[in-house]
């Protein structure tokens, strides 16, 4: 389902991502871990086409997107700055996906009322975007990035405001949809409960370098390096 190769990128002096090489079959979720700026959302948005890469590729379905724009990547985004469109409702904001990708109104709507079922807000449908809190403004982005039902999905913090009961909820919940419609997910936490619930492989990053890549039981069983050890030994 995704392919990335060598996927650099520099700000300046900095460099946050160097040569990251990442693989996802369908149906896989990939946890991405690594302290605050160790570059997990830089190598996102190179995926996404919301950055250009200096280095490296991007494969998508077996296609190479990389010098493609993020509308035809065909996949669907979680932000940690989830831009709702402020002028449409709920329900615009979660039937646009399915309605650009060519479904009609009526099945659009029954798309984007699965998907807001799902996260708990179907009695919100018709409610503005400036009228809703920050957690369920994260669940409208969620929503909406689930309702096309892409094959690949990139989540940055998707639950990150949410109380510990409804994450809980949603780790369960969305594990199941992405077992039923074999969606491949690259996730981005810093909750390794989170990590472990949804995801059969993580990658560990630091300073723009995926450290370790495995099966989750793997390296959070048997980290590789000391610094990986003390990283995920820490409570979060
Ligand atoms: P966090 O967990 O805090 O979200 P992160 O792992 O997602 O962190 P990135 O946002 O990918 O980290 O940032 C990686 C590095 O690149 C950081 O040093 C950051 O300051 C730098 N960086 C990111 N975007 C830019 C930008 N547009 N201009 C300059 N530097 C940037
Ligand atoms: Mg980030």
């Amino acid at each position: 389902a995704l392919q990335t190769l060598g996927l650099s990128r520099h700000y300046g002096a900095v460099s946050a991502a160097e040569g990251v090489s990442l693989s996802l079959a369908p149906g896989e979720t990939l946890a991405l871990l690594g302290p605050s700026g160790s570059g997990k959302s830089t190598v996102l948005r190179m995926i996404a086409g919301l950055e250009r890469p200096d280095a490296g590729s991007v494969s998508v379905a077996g296609r190479d997107v990389t010098r493609l724009p993020p509308e035809a990547r065909c996949l669907g985004l979680v932000f940690q700055d989830y831009a709702l469109f402020p002028h449409l409702d709920v329900m615009g904001n979660v039937a646009y996906g399915p309605r650009r990708r060519g479904a009609n109104q009526v099945q659009a709507q029954q798309q984007a009322r699965e998907a807001l079922d799902l996260v708990g807000l179907a009695d919100l449908a018709a409610r503005r975007i400036g009228a809703l809190s920050g957690g369920q403004q994260q669940r409208v982005a969620l929503a909406r990035a689930l309702a096309p039902h892409p094959p690949l999905l990139l989540l940055d913090e998707p639950l990150s405001n949410l109380d510990e009961q409804l994450r809980a909820r949603l780790r369960t919940e969305l594990r199941a949809l992405f077992d039923m419609l074999g969606t491949a997910v690259l996730i981005v936490t810093h909750d390794q409960r989170e990590a472990l619930a949804l995801a059969g492989q993580v990658a560990l990053m630091r300073a723009g370098r995926v450290v370790q890549i495995g099966a989750a039981a793997g390296v959070f069983g048997q980290p590789a390096t000391a610094w990986v050890a003390e990283f995920l030994g820490q409570p979060n």
